[in-house]
Formats: C-alpha cells, sequence, structure tokens
C-alpha cells in the first residue's frame, strides 16, 4: 500500500546515510544521487514525498512476479519460521522441492540442480562444469552478452563493463552472434544472418582449435545488451556445431528466463535444449537471492564417481529455495507465464510498433512476452544510434532527456545505451500497462527532439 503520510525528512535520512557507508555497484561514488525508494508493491514503487512510479525495469529485470506477492511474502515468513537456515550437505524440504519444481521446468534432460546466490556464480559454476566434463580450457561467449560481474563472468561478457575487469587470461574468445539490424552490410535477411553467425562462430572454433575449446555460452536472448531474438536456425545450428565437435552448450537464461518472454523459458521459444542452463532473477522473482545452473544428464553423470570441485556456503538457502517453491506455484496457479505472452502479443507489440510509425528516433523494435528493446537512432537510414557506444555525460544527452520525461510522467524506464527496453513485471495489468505506454510514447518525443536536431530539423 502507499505509506499513509508522505515523510519527506525520513527519505533524506535514508539518502543521507546511504551516501555516507553505500559502495554502489558499476558507479562514480561521488557522481551519483540514489533515488529514496520508500515501498513497493505489484508494479509501482514510492519514494518518500509519496510519488509513485509504474516499474518498467522490474528492478533490474527480476521481479517477474511484481513486487512483495502476499502469498510468496507468507511462504518466506513460514520458511523463517520453520527452519531459516541449512547448510547445503544436507537433504532440505524446500531446496529438494525447488529443485524439482525447477527440473520440471526446464527444456530436455535438465533435471539436476545445483544452486548458487545468483546469476554470476551461476555462470561461473557452468563453466567450471564445461571444463571438467571437457578437459578443455576455452570459452566462446558472443559480443554483445552480459554474464555478470565476478571474475569468469565478466569475462564471458562483450560489453564494456569487461573493459576494466579484462584479465586476458581467462580463456575466453568472443564473437559475433546474429544481430541483423546493425550487421545489415552483411546480410539482407534473417536468413542470411544466421547463415553468417554460425559460419563466423564455427571458423572460430577451427582457428582456435576445437579440442582447446570447452564450451559455448549463449544467453537465449541477449538481454542487456539489446533483445536480439536469436534468428530461426540459429539455436538448433550452435547445437550441432558444439556436438560435432565435443563442446558443452550453454544457455544463460538468468534474464530470459521465468516466464519474461512469455515462456516458462526462452529456450521453449526455439526448441532448444542447452548441456546446462543457468538461471537467477526471476526464479524466485529476486525476493531471496537465488541462482543456479540445470544440469543434464551427460553432464551430470561426470559428477556421479569424481566429486563436483565447488561449493557455496548458501547453496540452496532454505529461505531462497522456500520463496522460489511459491514462486513456482504461484506462477502456474496465476497463468502468468501465459499473461505475459498476452501483454506481448497484444498489448506491447501492437503499441510500440505504433509508436515506431510515429517517432522518427525508434530504428527498431524487438521482443516477446514482456521482454522488448526499442532500438534509438539519430537516423533511420544510416542506424546510427541515438548516442555513441558507451556514452556518458553530454554525449548521452538524448538518452538522459527521455529517462527524465519518463520519469516526470511516474514511469521507470530501463536505459542501457541507445536503447530502452519494456521489462515491466510479467504479471502487470494491461491497465498498468497502458498507462505506462502512453507515458513512454509521450515520452519518446524527447528523442525525437535529438534525432530531428540530427536531421537538420527534417525528421525522419
Ligand atoms: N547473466 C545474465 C544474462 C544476466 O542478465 C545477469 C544479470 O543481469 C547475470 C548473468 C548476472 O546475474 P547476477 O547479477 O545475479 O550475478
Amino acid at each position: 500500500a502507499v505509506p499513509a503520510r508522505p515523510d519527506p525528512a525520513a527519505g533524506r535520512a535514508v539518502h543521507a546515510t546511504d551516501r555516507a557507508h553505500v559502495f554502489h555497484s558499476w558507479s562514480a561514488q561521488g557522481k551519483i544521487d540514489p533515488p529514496a525508494v520508500a515501498g513497493a508493491e505489484g508494479s509501482s514503487f514510492w519514494d518518500y514525498e509519496g510519488k509513485r512510479y509504474l516499474d518498467f525495469t522490474s528492478g533490474l529485470v527480476f521481479t517477474n512476479i511484481g513486487y512483495a506477492h502476499p502469498k510468496v511474502v507468507a511462504a518466506i515468513q513460514e520458511q523463517a519460521a520453520k527452519m531459516c537456515t541449512f547448510a547445503p550437505a544436507f537433504a532440505i524440504e524446500a531446496r529438494a522441492e525447488a529443485a524439482r519444481l525447477i527440473a520440471e521446468r526446464t527444456p530436455g534432460d535438465l533435471d539436476k540442480i545445483f544452486f548458487t546466490n545468483g546469476g554470476a556464480d551461476a555462470v561461473e559454476h557452468a563453466i567450471r562444469m564445461a571444463r571438467v566434463h571437457t578437459g578443455r580450457p576455452k570459452v566462446l561467449s558472443a559480443y554483445r552478452s552480459y554474464h555478470g560481474g565476478t571474475e569468469q563472468a565478466i569475462n564471458l561478457t562483450g560489453d564494456p563493463r569487461r573493459w576494466a575487469s579484462d584479465t586476458g587470461t581467462a580463456g575466453v574468445v568472443h564473437f559475433h552472434a546474429p544481430h541483423l539490424y546493425r550487421t545489415q552490410f552483411y546480410a539482407q535477411t534473417e536468413e542470411e544472418e544466421c547463415e553468417r553467425a554460425l559460419a563466423h562462430l564455427e571458423q572460430t572454433l577451427v582457428y582456435e582449435g576445437p579440442h582447446t575449446v570447452a564450451a559455448v555460452i549463449l544467453e537465449t536472448i541477449p538481454g542487456t545488451a539489446g533483445i536480439m531474438m536469436p534468428p530461426p536456425g540459429y539455436l538448433a545450428g550452435v547445437r550441432a556445431l558444439c556436438d560435432k565437435y565435443g563442446l558443452v552448450f550453454v544457455l544463460d537464461e538468468v534474464m530470459a528466463g521465468f516466464g519474461r518472454t512469455g515462456t516458462w523459458f526462452a529456450a521453449d521459444l526455439y526448441d532448444a535444449v542447452p548441456d546446462l542452463m543457468t538461471f537467477a532473477k526471476g526464479v524466485n522473482s529476486g525476493y531471496v537471492p537465488l541462482g543456479g545452473v540445470a544440469i543434464s544428464e551427460k553432464i551430470a553423470a561426470t559428477f556421479e564417481d569424481r566429486p563436483y570441485p565447488g561449493g557455496l556456503t548458501y547453496s540452496g538457502h532454505p529461505l531462497a529455495c522456500g520463496a522460489a517453491v511459491a514462486t513456482l506455484q504461484v506462477m502456474a496457479e496465476e497463468g502468468i507465464v501465459e499473461h505475459a505472452a498476452h501483454l506481448g502479443e497484444h498489448v506491447i507489440g501492437p503499441a510500440l510498433r505504433d509508436m515506431a510509425e510515429r517517432h522518427p528516433s525508434i530504428g527498431e523494435v524487438r521482443g516477446t512476452g514482456v521482454f522488448w528493446a526499442l532500438d534509438l537512432v539519430r537516423d533511420r537510414e544510416t542506424r546510427e544510434p541515438l548516442v555513441p557506444y558507451n556514452a556518458t555525460g553530454p554525449d548521452n544527452a538524448p538518452m538522459a532527456d527521455f529517462a527524465a520525461a519518463a520519469k516526470r510522467n511516474g514511469l521507470w524506464p530501463f536505459v542501457n545505451m541507445n536503447r530502452t527496453h519494456v521489462v515491466p513485471p510479467c504479471t502487470i495489468t494491461e491497465a498498468e500497462l497502458k498507462e505506462g505506454l502512453e507515458v513512454l510514447d509521450e515520452a519518446l518525443t524527447a528523442a525525437d527532439a535529438h534525432t530531428t536536431a540530427a536531421l537538420g530539423g527534417a525528421g525522419a
């Protein structure tokens, strides 16, 4: 519920204590001004002034069931009273049940679950499993990807967040996965782009020496990097290359998994079955930190007689697993995955395509379910991004102006480089969503101003 009485003084105190002691992720500490949040419910949160925002970001794309779902909150309270914590080497009801429910949803024979605290450590462990399984050192990973902030995961990441931490010794080789919109000079159709990407991947593999490569890791649909739906045949092609050269195929579903795509997993849209699949975020909507690796029979067999060399104090934490059990039950009972599919097909997709007709700043609309991106451009002909790659300060003004316009009208937008993503909770109501899309529509005129300015006032 909205707080009975706004309390700006309390907000200022929270903010001051935060600035005195909290060291924030990915930030120049002296240049940030974190908004003080008083509460959150469903698809909205509010500040201490009582201003409410519709959250089109789902936090960091993790509150798939929205904030404070009463059944999941109650399940966490029950679990806390029953067994708040227990070491990982024991069989615990919440942990066993969460693993069973996840295995039931994951594709193919991904029937064993290794639990972690989040997405990055899930990626770390998937790669370790692949290396031990194959006895090979290298991993191939896509540019335009994000796999997490820890040592191996950040080295696998293809975006600028890697640059400062790149050890150059992590055994990672990057390649260009499909992205037709920005490989227009090589491929004209999705089919040609799929062929280009598969040929490029195989060449990369051959020149690296397949006997040195343990795994290929891909986000099924890259999230932070821009929600690029892989063309038909691409994931099947990667699967075939992995089989041909004896590599482990890892799909990272940390962001795309658990309903966001309008299916339980993005892999379901493509009938893709990896050897290992990482997950986190939506597994329990981030109510308690949890991630993991879903493991196929083939990889699990490697560790039947041989110990798996890895573990975490909080692997399969009872509170996190209790939250996952309740989340997965709620998602099934309330038809949340189907709702996400409906919203994507009947509300978000049509609305964004309609905006693209009217806003010269929209270069491309991509997505599915509640997982959409608007690729904003200075010029539709050249597809030049609205802001330069990794822009900051005044160079980033067009995106900053857009975000400020949305926030003024009560919408919290997801902004990354020259893109805004429409990634609200899967549970957002149709009415809330339409309201948010109207604000987005209006805020895009702030982006258009820069596109129009870039074209000498002519529009596009
Ligand atoms: N993999 C993907 C695809 C992600 O989107 C993220 C986070 O956004 C991660 C891994 C890292 O997850 P975490 O931040 O929980 O470590």
